[in-house]
């Protein structure tokens, strides 16, 4: 039986994730178990941005019982559980709007839940954490997987062992030398998830769910649909992108020699122009991670040793951050300067 449902008799998941991590696999694979290992019916469908990795995606699931039909394929915007598969997308997205207050929420942190709880800054319902990324790199399996082994066991009413079976179709015929570490990644996911219940205690408001508006959208894009500004994306924002890994600078063995400036892709490293020996020069100031995707190319071309790979958890990256400083530049341009 499922456990709640909405006016219409609904049970309803959405998976908050990015492009690359695997939410729609797993997304379809819960919805299949759900109506062959436990009799429900089922419908999941995923909504992308660009279909650009790193970019963001939902992927949603309804459940019904058997002898009701889901007519409706509209995005969930009242979710019985939410799962974020990757923890920036707390800072970047509404993520939990919409949820019903006694509802789930799973994040893939490795934060313990009071933390994740204030991190999310719910206002009441269960929160759960698992350490996907952890668990992922650990046993060599992918973050989707260590994921649905936690919602099978945070909802309750999905067979295990369906869900285990069709791991085992899905990368079957493709992938079989990935099914054991899937299905570990799938058990460890159900054994390691910790949760619990918070009630209202007026900490945090409850989020409705609001429509997302873009400042740019079809009939105010620049033409040509460029935008010609620094990390050009519609959020000017990269760190949904990053999974896990960063570029650490280190100035003092910096030599100055701007690789990192020509190889990277988006405009992250801040120069500064400063008078040395009478000539101008630039330097290397540092990294604006907002619009850093964690590709990690910096890393490899840096002859000097000057950037290295980070895990980012580890690191504060706002303390970190060099801000560009686009009034400068512009000035440096009106000034005739070669950028
Ligand atoms: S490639 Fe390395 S040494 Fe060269 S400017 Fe970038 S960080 Fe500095
Ligand atoms: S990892 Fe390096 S090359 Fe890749 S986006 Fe970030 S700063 Fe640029």
């Amino acid at each position: 039986m499922l456990p709640a449902t909405n006016e219409l008799g609904y049970y309803e998941i959405r998976l908050e994730s990015i492009g690359g991590l695997g939410a729609n696999v797993a997304g379809k694979i819960l919805a299949e178990a759900g109506v062959v290992g436990s009799n429900f019916n089922a419908l999941n469908f995923a909504s992308y941005g660009s279909e650009k990795k790193g970019t963001p995606v939902k992927s949603y699931i309804r459940f019904a019982p058997k002898e009701k039909q889901i007519r409706i394929n509209s995005p969930v915007v009242k979710p019985h559980l939410v799962a974020i598969f990757h923890e920036n997308m707390v800072n970047t997205n509404p993520v939990t709007q919409g949820l019903y207050k006694d509802g789930i929420v799973i994040l893939n942190t490795n934060k313990e839940v009071d933390q994740a709880r204030d991190f999310l800054k719910l206002a009441s319902g269960t929160v759960a954490v698992v350490d996907a990324i952890k668990i992922a790199l650990e046993l060599k399996t992918r973050i989707n997987m260590v994921m649905l082994g936690a919602i099978v066991k945070m909802l309750g009413f999905i067979n295990l062992d369906s869900v285990k079976e069709l791991v085992k179709e899905t990368f079957g015929k493709k992938y079989p030398q990935t099914i054991p570490s899937n299905i570990a990644g799938l058990e460890a996911g159900y054994n390691e998830v910790k949760f619990k219940y918070f009630e209202y205690d007026g900490k945090y408001p409850y989020v409705e769910y609001r429509e997302e508006r873009r400042p740019v959208g079809y009939s105010n894009a620049p033409i040509g649909g460029t935008i010609i500004e620094y990390g050009n994306t519609i959020t000017k924002n990269n760190i949904t992108s990053r999974v896990g890994k960063i570029p650490v600078f280190i100035k003092e063995k910096c030599i100055n020699c701007g690789l990192c400036e020509t190889t990277c892709p988006d405009y992250v490293f801040v120069w500064d122009r400063k008078v040395k020996n009478g000539k101008p020069r630039m330097f290397n100031m540092g990294l604006d991670y907002q619009y850093c995707k964690g590709c990690l190319r910096c890393v490899d071309i840096c002859p000097a040793g000057a950037l290295v790979e980070g895990i980012e958890r580890e690191y504060d990256v706002e303390k970190i951050t060099v801000k560009h400083d686009f009034d400068i530049y512009k000035k440096w341009y009106e000034e005739g300067e070669n950028l």
